[in-house]
């Protein structure tokens, strides 16, 4: 708890009503709530309920609607709170820019770039979840926090893992990375058992609670994909350095190898907390009931590794991050695409990929970035690409 004369800490969470929005949430109330924090700004899309309860409870200055036909039905939830209410993209730009000196970037998908970028450059400590940001915009993203002078956090558990054992004094030491792999609901399926799978069979992860996008994304491996442009960015590293591994047990969360041979690990129970409480108490480490691991019943740690026949999304980022320019916006605009036709019905599971790579195909040779606009444009380009591909 806080002491009458402790600052408490002020913080918003763009999309705070989603997976990682509301673990975050439970992280702050465990570590004292509103005696040692102060809730600038949540923002959320479609749930209006959640958004308003969240924002009532923790006592937020400003609620935010992504949907600016929402506006009315959040401001009604809110009615005689005093909290302030805003919608839609102005409305997110407002919450990003509001003061707040800790922002969990939680908003899934390309749509989380123009606020996390906007809080990025006013100078916030940017908590990235996230990976798109740094999947499309790349070194310009790196750029607006090192100019805002913030520092970046990563929350992906993945990057978190890496984070916690990089020796920033030993860079020049470092030989590789390897980030772990679930394999997801469909790591035994062959491509015939694959080509048919529905959106819900795709979306029943076998160890992490997660959003619908993200855990299709895991059976698909483009989750996996997207965080090894991510982990480039964000560690600035040759692609040859990264290493991907399949550990269906997901309890070690990646590994470091330097030049020595030592390979440094972080494990832990599948627990989005952990990387949350890490981001949020940074650099010291915070107390959280989140489960310990039993060594003795665990047994075992299992690798393998990947198939890049049937997970032809791994073969994909390392091509987007080998080609640079905009290929990391392309891959993920038409990725974006084709899951939405994915979860719509529209397309098979196995398509997914098909579309991806000939939106890369058609829109090789962009050249790089010079301006967060040229990334809005790709972006774009790969949306109505991958659309014109789908029937
Ligand atoms: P969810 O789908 O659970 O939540 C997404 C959040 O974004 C919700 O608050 C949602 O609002 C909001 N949102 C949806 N569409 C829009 C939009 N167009 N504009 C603004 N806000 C929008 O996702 P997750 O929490 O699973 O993931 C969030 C991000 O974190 C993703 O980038 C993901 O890749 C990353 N991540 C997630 C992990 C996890 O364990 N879940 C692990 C590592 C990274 P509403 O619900 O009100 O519609």
């Amino acid at each position: 708890m806080a002491s009458g004369d402790e600052l408490k800490r002020r913080l918003t969470i763009l999309g705070s009503t989603g997976s990682i929005g509301t673990s975050t949430l439970d992280v702050i109330e465990r570590l004292g709530g509103r005696d040692r924090f102060e809730v600038a700004a949540l923002t959320g899309n479609g749930n209006i309920p959640l958004l308003a309860a969240q924002a009532r409870r923790m006592g937020a200055e400003l609620a935010v609607t992504a949907d600016g036909d929402r506006y009315g039905e959040l401001k009604d939830a809110l009615s005689g709170s005093g909290i302030e209410v805003a919608a839609g993209r102005t409305g997110l730009s407002e919450a990003a820019e509001r003061d707040a000196g800790w922002v969990m970037a939680a908003i899934v998908g390309n749509a989380g770039l123009g606020p996390t970028l906007a809080a990025a450059r006013r100078g916030a400590d940017i908590a990235l979840a996230n990976k798109e940001c740094l999947v499309s915009a790349g070194s310009l993203f790196i750029d607006a926090v090192a100019e805002g002078g913030g520092r970046l956090l990563p929350v992906d558990s993945e990057h978190n893992a890496i984070f916690q054992v990089l020796e920033n004094d030993q860079r020049h030491a470092v030989e590789r990375i390897v980030l772990t792999a679930s394999g997801g609901p469909f790591r035994t399926k062959s491509l015939d058992e694959m080509q048919h799978v529905t959106a819900e069979a795709a979306r029943a992860h076998p160890n992490w609670s997660m959003g619908l996008k993200i855990s299709i994304d895991s059976a698909s491996m483009f989750n996996k994909a997207l965080e090894m442009i991510e982990a480039r960015h964000l560690f600035n590293l040759r692609p040859d350095q990264i290493e991907v591994i399949v550990h269906p047990q997901s309890v070690v969360h990646s590994m470091v190898g330097y030049a020595d041979g030592s390979v440094l690990a972080q494990l832990g129970c599948p627990d989005m907390r952990t990387a949350i409480g890490y981001a949020l108490s940074y650099p010291r480490r915070c107390d959280l009931p989140v489960e310990r691991l039993d060594f003795a019943r665990l047994a075992r740690l299992d690798f393998e590794a990947p198939d890049e026949v049937r997970f032809p999304a791994l073969r994909l980022a390392r091509r987007a991050m080998e080609e640079g320019g905009l290929q990391g916006a392309v891959l993920n605009g038409a990725k974006e695409t084709a899951l939405g036709a994915f979860i719509e019905g529209r397309v098979d599971f196995l398509d997914m990929a098909e579309i991806v790579e000939e939106v890369m195909n058609d829109l090789a040779g962009l050249p790089a970035a010079t301006s967060m606009d040229d990334v809005f444009a790709a972006d774009e380009q790969a949306r109505q690409a991958a659309a014109g591909m789908i029937p």
